[in-house]
């Protein structure tokens, strides 16, 4: 088999494309594979598909394709232009690449899947000895049509969140379809201008389905939903997740803070103990628990600000919302009078 055939073969390409020249440069490390289509032959108008004689043809481009061994392979050739009655002259569409990209289309599927495995962008382009910018281009091209097929549909429950990276210097907020756990927007930074930016990317329609929005307390995110989302007041959801971990934080700045007065007075009791108050009675062990109940007879502050937050945890176990609301009443109640500042803040 002669090294055109081959090439003819092994891309795939079908009639009316051949190879017309098959070159290896070895300075450059590429196999450049030329393609090209017999004089007389037809093209489609990209627009119409109405079949055309062919006008002329775009400068000559080169496609990235699969490496051949060591080799990156690259086709070479010159696409034609139609002049159709309608869409006037336009460039056609060639079996192997997406319009205006500078890889054919197995590439950037395999390019897709690296990255999918690498999760990273600098690890996927050593493998496919590419550069950051025409790495990052191929996840912002699938992102495209990933977005493009997506059918917009109505979003009664969703959630906004937001995200560090970089070490905790940096953040996204995201906003979440909770129904069917997909990403919706993604902008950056955390503030209310990012959450308006991520409710904007949805539909007038998608806004006005709304019927509920999870959120942690950030002023920002409700800020941004009262802005954006019609009735927002009676939509906004502080989430059980936000709320205990808000709770948890309450119990250990207690436990902090009576740490350190009992150790003024060598009194260590307190010492080691700090898990104990933030896992919740049914995910201790027995031993864990022995010594829990030994603590909490001790009528310690911390003992007693675990017991607010896991009476608080049982607001989610009310069935009415009447029930929910007296519940909380009485928990507020009792919770505002001790002198417990952070459970009480
Ligand atoms: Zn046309």
């Amino acid at each position: 088999m002669q090294d055109k055939e081959l090439y003819q073969h092994i891309l795939g390409l079908t009639s009316p494309w051949t190879v017309s020249g098959v070159k290896l440069d070895i300075p450059a490390e590429e196999i450049q594979v030329r393609v090209e289509h017999p004089s007389g032959t037809k093209f489609c108008c990209p627009e119409c598909q109405k079949e055309l004689a062919c006008y002329d043809h775009a400068e000559e481009r080169r496609w990235r394709h699969l490496d051949s061994c060591q080799y990156k392979t690259i086709l070479i050739g010159r696409v034609p232009r139609v002049d159709c009655p309608e869409h006037g002259v336009k460039t056609v569409t060639v079996p192997w690449a997406l319009p205006h990209s500078r890889f054919t289309i197995m590439f950037e599927r395999f390019a897709i899947e690296v990255l999918l495995m690498t999760q990273t962008v600098k690890g996927a382009m050593t493998i496919l000895r590419l550069q950051w910018d025409a790495t990052w281009h191929i996840i912002e091209r699938a992102v495209a049509r990933g977005k493009a097929r997506k059918e917009p549909s109505l979003l009664p429950r969703i959630g906004i969140d937001e995200k560090a990276f970089a070490k905790g210097r940096k953040f996204v907020s995201i906003l979440y379809n909770l129904d069917n756990s997909t990403v919706e927007a993604i902008e950056e930074g955390h503030d209310t201008q990012a959450a308006k930016s991520c409710f904007s990317q949805l539909s007038q329609e998608q806004l006005q389905s709304v019927e509920a929005i999870a959120m942690d307390m950030s002023p920002a995110f409700v800020r941004a939903a009262k802005e954006m989302i019609p009735f927002a007041e009676s939509k906004i959801v502080h989430d059980k997740f936000h709320i205990m971990k808000m709770a948890n934080e309450a119990v250990d700045k207690v436990r902090r803070g009576e740490h350190k007065r009992l150790l003024k007075d060598g009194d260590d009791r307190l010492t080691g103990s700090k898990y104990f108050w933030l896992t919740s009675l049914e995910n201790h062990s027995e031993k864990q628990h022995a010594r829990f109940q030994s603590i909490c007879n001790l009528s310690l502050a911390t003992g007693r600000a675990w017991s607010y937050k896991e009476l608080l945890r049982d607001l989610w176990a009310q069935e009415t919302e009447g029930k929910a609301k007296s519940y909380f009443r009485d928990w507020y109640q009792r919770v505002i009078r001790t002198m417990m500042a952070p459970t009480k803040r």
